[in-house]
């Protein structure tokens, strides 16, 4: 727990005999990316009350940062206080930001082709290590001059298997931080009862989710959560929470070399996608210590896309962001966790 594990009547209470107005003024402090020593808007000796109060401590540590992409790319490894580590990406493009950051230390999804998922669950990430991500990233984007517009919650674990903890953070990020909830972008393997709760939250969030494959028999295989929530069950899902605000659904899809890349895929997606209105967001399987197979080359990624534009499905061909340094999707804990891994195999 840190200090944006706090609510506003957390800090009341850490602040109890002071004004009123200096909770709103360490809310906002805190918020910028200040600690409580630099939230000049308060008296000097109070600041240093506050500063040695542990309540008050931040909950990551920063122990490496790793440029890529000529600097526009850079992960940061985090210590959290119980010496677990998690991973967060800032991804600079012209004029704005993204930041991909991390839901769980780990993941118990299992899905083979995932860094992440090869090194198995560690724990939840509180509410305050997912915001603390965010505001870190945002004083680094406002100190290359950008201003972090977008948060996908696409990093290290599955945010709808910690859902409540994610979802306060949604609402931190939304109402503190001043981001629009049309750029938040929550990712999940495909947990349906996750989607189901999301369909009846009021923020408009986006939703992606990660397909991979369109038929039950190649799912099961990659993604192993399918044999628990099956294909027309989370299609069913998807519907759902699409007419429920009428928002937008996009479906990831990571192009495996002649596993789920050939025509009849295509085909098979471009029918659960079209009546869905679903994007999809074409991303070249990246390489992983643990999985055999390899991405799919350029021409194949062409291919796949022209099919499916063919059958009227728009799709977007991620660019691969951070591959140096191991942040490219898929990718997080790839060095840190690499002893835990365990070789899988898709069969
Ligand atoms: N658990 C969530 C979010 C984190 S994974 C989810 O699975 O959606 C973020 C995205 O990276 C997912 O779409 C996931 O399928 C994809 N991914 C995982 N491993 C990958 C790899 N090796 N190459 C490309 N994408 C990968
Ligand atoms: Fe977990 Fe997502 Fe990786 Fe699957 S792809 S193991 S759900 S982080």
């Amino acid at each position: 727990m840190g200090r944006y594990d706090l609510t506003r009547a957390d800090l009341a209470g850490l602040l109890a005999g002071e004004p009123a107005y200096r909770v709103e003024q360490l809310w906002a402090g805190l918020a910028r990316g200040d600690g409580p020593a630099a939230v000049s808007s308060l008296p000097r000796p109070l600041r240093d009350r506050l500063a040695a109060d542990p309540a008050l401590a931040p909950s990551l540590a920063p122990e490496a940062e790793m440029a890529a992409d000529g600097g526009t790319t850079v992960k940061w490894r985090h210590a959290l206080g119980d010496g677990r580590r998690i991973e967060t990406v800032l991804m600079a493009y012209p004029g704005r930001a993204t930041v991909c950051v991390s839901t769980q230390a780990g993941c118990a999804m299992g899905c083979g082709f995932c860094a992440t998922g090869q090194a198995g669950f560690e724990r939840n990430l509180t509410t305050g290590e997912v915001v603390e991500q965010v505001v870190r990233a945002a004083a680094a984007a406002r100190a290359g001059g950008r201003r972090l517009s977008h948060v996908v919650f696409m990093g290290m674990g599955e945010p709808l298997a910690n859902y409540d903890r994610v979802w306060a953070a949604v609402e931190r990020i939304h109402g503190d931080l001043g981001l629009s909830a049309r750029h938040l972008t929550i990712s999940t393997v495909g947990l349906v009862p996750g989607i189901r709760r999301l369909a009846g939250e009021a923020l408009p969030v986006n939703l992606a989710v990660s397909l991979h494959a369109a038929d039950d028999e190649l799912r099961d295989r990659l993604v192993p959560v399918n044999r628990r929530y099956r294909l027309a069950e989370l299609l069913a899902a998807c519907e759902r929470w699409r007419q429920s605000r009428n928002r937008r659904l996009s479906f990831e899809w990571a192009l495996i070399d002649g596993v789920n890349d050939r025509a009849a895929d295509a085909d098979r997606l471009a029918a659960l996608a079209r009546p869905l209105g679903a994007h999809v967001n074409l991303i070249p399987l990246n390489p992983t210590p643990g999985w055999p197979t390899r991405g799919s080359p350029p021409a194949a990624v062409a291919a796949f896309r022209g099919r499916l534009a063919g059958a009227g499905v728009n799709a977007t061909v991620r660019r691969t962001r951070g591959g140096a340094v191991d942040a490219a999707c898929g990718q997080l804990a790839a060095p840190t966790m690499l002893a835990a891994a365990t070789r899988r195999r898709p069969d």
